[in-house]
């Protein structure tokens, strides 16, 4: 059951907020695993998120 939750989980990319489009995903300050998507990808790098 809880996998179902998680895979349908509504996804932001992380910088924007917007429904991210082809994400790459990277773990930010909180070690979570968060959707960037391709155009924010140098924002989060350049905030040092690590790429997964
Ligand atoms: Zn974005």
């Amino acid at each position: 059951m809880g996998i179902w939750k998680k895979l349908f989980q509504p996804k932001k990319c992380a910088m924007c907020g917007k429904k991210p489009v082809n994400p790459n995903y990277y773990y930010n300050d909180h070690d979570e695993k968060v959707p960037v998507c391709y155009k924010c990808v140098t924002y989060a790098e350049r905030r040092s998120f690590r790429k997964v």
